[in-house]
């Protein structure tokens, strides 16, 4: 009696078109659950899709291709663009053709191959000091000049995020001319790399450096939280090379897994991640830069300026990411 009940209300709920048990997506998430779940809880309250989130923070990659064909991965969702590269590179993911994505975001933030899509943008900003530094109107290739001598600080050059800045430079300088640049800007580090963006704009305020180099994103972040904020007051957000190409961006990103078995919803899903309504709350909720050119950054990234952002296909940065590793790696610059 009481299952003959529930399959009754069941029944109806679908017949209403609020819950159908047999629809539901599987997301695997680099991305963090403060930022994913009220997105997605907003995804299923549109189309009564339920989404199962499984959030890592490594070994994704390796944990589909374990999973192979049994794989109940429809959405793999990124938090830098290496890992999105990874996928491919590891031929875990599939094109996905939509005209509504396709819409919503530009050419120049899309795989050639639509294997994978940005869904927001940070810049990779150089911080300085308000006291001894002042603003700047800087370009990355100045990080190599005599004049900031033992005044910079960065986290690992072998974080994707510096990567992706070297690789940035090799595609628009070639090789030889960006190895002489970072081992310029190497001889200038304060100390040896180490910690995250975060602390690099501490150390500037504890006098360390001068200069940090960081994404956008993590100002917002310093200022919203009470241990941090001192940090962030100590410096300015500059935004590099506005004089010629522009400030180099990172993205997060999205793919379709290869053995999705629920490809149908899961492009669904990706649609309304290009939406200008979750488009809005990423850019609110983590402070980053939509790809979806008809949303607005928040107010306060918005306060930070406008600026012009590095045209560069964001593809290129894989073109260029082994090469860039290995010019680390021949620098010696976490060393
Ligand atoms: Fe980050």
């Amino acid at each position: 009696m009481k299952l003959l009940k529930s399959i009754a209300i069941l029944g109806l709920a679908s017949a209403a078109g609020l819950v159908n048990a047999a629809e539901s997506l599987t997301v695997y998430s680099y991305r963090q659950a403060f930022l994913v779940d009220p997105i997605l809880e907003k995804f299923t309250a549109d189309t009564g899709v339920k989404v199962n989130v499984v959030f890592a923070k490594n070994g994704i990659a390796e944990r589909i291709a374990r999973e192979g064909r049994l794989s109940p991965a429809d959405v793999v969702l990124t938090s830098d663009f290496s890992r999105l590269m990874e996928l491919v590179d590891k031929d875990l993911v599939v094109p996905v053709e939509s005209d509504v994505i396709n819409s919503n975001i530009p050419e120049q933030y899309r795989s050639p191959e639509s294997d994978w899509y940005a869904l927001t943008q940070r810049v990779r900003n150089v911080y300085s000091s308000k006291e001894r530094t002042g603003k700047l109107d800087i370009n990355y290739e100045d990080l190599a000049n005599k004049e900031y001598k033992g005044k910079i600080c960065t986290r690992s050059g072998k974080h994707p995020y510096n990567i992706a800045l070297v690789a940035s430079m090799i595609a628009h300088h070639g090789e030889a001319e960006a190895k002489t640049w970072l081992e310029g800007f190497k001889a200038n580090l304060a100390r040896k790399p180490q910690g995250n963006d975060r602390a690099q704009v501490r150390a500037v305020k504890e006098g360390l450096c001068d200069i940090a180099i960081g994404n956008s994103y993590y100002f917002g972040k310093m200022l919203a939280d009470p241990n941090q904020k001192s940090w962030a007051d100590a410096v300015y957000l500059n935004f590099p090379n506005q004089d010629n190409r522009g400030s180099h961006v990172n993205v997060s990103g999205m793919a379709l897994a290869k053995y999705s078995p629920n490809r149908e919803n899961a492009v669904k899903l990706m649609e309304f991640l290009t939406s200008d309504e979750a488009q809005k709350a990423y850019a609110e909720v983590n402070m980053e830069y939509p790809v979806n050119p008809s949303v607005a950054p928040s107010e306060l990234v918005a306060s930070w300026g406008e600026f012009k952002s590095d045209s560069l296909p964001i593809h290129k940065l894989a073109e260029y990411n082994q090469a860039a590793i290995k010019m680390l790696d021949e620098v010696r610059f976490d060393l």
